[in-house]
């Protein structure tokens, strides 16, 4: 421990196989990013490209391009550029809407396909959106309800009431990391159907969506994969699912023929029938932008750099400030690519921390949240940013009242 230095991360960025992929990025070097978990840095193709698709194909091609750009088939294209990330094959993955409206469509989706199950099941930790849509989800079929139990009873508490189980692959506070594979087999063992939200761990490791026989995912295009604010959000729905799969927001993308105006509908041949509306184009841009560069990424080694980059971290800020305890798992393996602490002035010291630039977030009650985006972030980052941290504890620098003051966004 105490031979860690500057110049030995240092070092370890030299030696880093993913280093280059920094450069691709918009990145200022005066901050340290450490909130690629929230909202992913901006890799320099995307204005470009934004500027080509709005001048040459909106601009010239006009409504030609729906057909000639490809503007048509891009929920299905940039899902099958998200598969691979996935453990998924090309057909089973869409990009579309939000994850919240996709959550909305997958969850009332399973509960048809297994009637007679009053309960979703889900964990009380779980992210508020995915609680707040099954509560709403078994509120609109008036027989069903939403059992939370605490991430380590969810095993036991799946029985022949069960639905759905629905959970978030890593945990968006402590970073916590579930077994996918084990879970989906005791949902698949009691009958019930699985729905993963993948919104902390697309882009962050692989995953084998494929392997653990999952039945469907949702996840988040605006993290890891950098697809800018408010990107499109993906779904997948298992091959062996989609022709029984009935989801809810039953517009006319997702019918089997659109532009035949037909009176009634008729749902699209597979994972197409999950679309509701037009694709927002320059959104979709931007994300399948960002997610050519994916193709070039190996997500084992972004998993490996992540782990190092947070233990690199949990070491530096427990040998160098007191006052703070460790709120993700100390193993690597049990955690997703971000590490966080409590402290009870957290709100504060975040606010500190972003004055001088090292941005992370701060999650109530007393989270200061720190994510390591692998492409981006560098060992010497990790170096600076506890430097930093250090600094405002020593200095006191958090006291003061208009960091106290909460913004709107946290
Ligand atoms: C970020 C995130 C979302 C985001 O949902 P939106 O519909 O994009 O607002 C949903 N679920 C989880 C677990 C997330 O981390």
């Amino acid at each position: 421990m105490n031979s860690l230095t500057r110049a030995s991360c240092q070092a370890l960025d030299e030696r880093d196989c993913l280093s280059s992929f920094r450069d691709e990025f918009v990145l200022d070097d005066t901050v340290i990013y450490l909130d690629g978990n929230s909202l992913g840095a901006l890799p320099r193709t995307v204005p470009g490209r934004l500027r080509e698709v709005v001048l040459r194909e909106w601009g010239q091609g006009l409504i030609r391009s729906w057909n000639a750009a490809g503007w048509m088939e891009a929920p299905t294209r940039i899902g099958g550029k998200i598969a691979r990330l996935i453990g998924a094959d090309r057909d089973e993955v869409i990009a579309t809407d939000s994850t919240s409206v996709n959550l909305f469509k997958l969850m009332v989706a399973a509960l048809r396909l297994r009637p007679g199950r009053p309960v979703i099941l889900s964990e009380t930790g779980n992210f508020p959106t995915d609680l707040y849509l099954a509560e709403g989800v078994a509120g609109l079929f008036g027989d069903r309800q939403l059992r939370l139990v605490p991430a380590d009873a969810i095993g036991f508490s799946i029985d022949a009431d069960v639905a759905l189980v629905t959970l978030t692959h890593v945990d968006f506070r402590s970073g916590r990391l579930h077994d996918m594979e084990r879970i989906t087999a005791e949902a698949h063992a009691a009958g019930a159907l699985i729905l993963w939200d993948l919104s902390h761990s697309a882009g962050a490791m692989p995953i084998e969506l494929a392997g653990a026989a999952v039945d469907l995912a949702v996840g988040c295009g605006y993290k890891y994969l950098n697809g800018g604010p408010g990107a499109p959000a993906f779904m997948f729905v298992a091959r062996r699912l989609q022709s029984a799969l009935r989801q809810p927001i039953t517009g006319w993308m997702g019918h089997a023929a659109p532009f035949e105006f037909a009176p009634d509908y008729t749902p699209a041949a597979g994972i197409a029938r999950t679309l509701s509306g037009t694709p927002p184009v320059l959104s979709m841009a931007a994300l399948e932008t960002a997610l050519d560069m994916w193709e070039r990424v190996d997500l084992a080694a972004v998993r490996r750099k992540a782990a190092r980059l947070g233990d690199l971290f949990i070491r530096l800020v427990e040998a160098r400030c007191s006052g703070f305890r460790l709120a993700s798992p100390r193993q690597a393996s049990e955690r997703g690519s971000q590490v966080s602490f409590h402290h009870p002035q957290g709100y504060a010291i975040m606010q500190a921390l972003i004055r001088r630039g090292v941005i992370g977030d701060f999650r109530a009650p007393d989270l200061l949240r720190f994510g390591f985006a692998p492409l981006y972030i560098r060992y010497v980052d990790v170096w600076d940013a506890v430097e930093h941290l250090a600094a405002v504890m020593a200095g006191g620098e958090w006291d003061r009242p208009e960091l106290k003051a909460r913004a709107r966004v946290t």
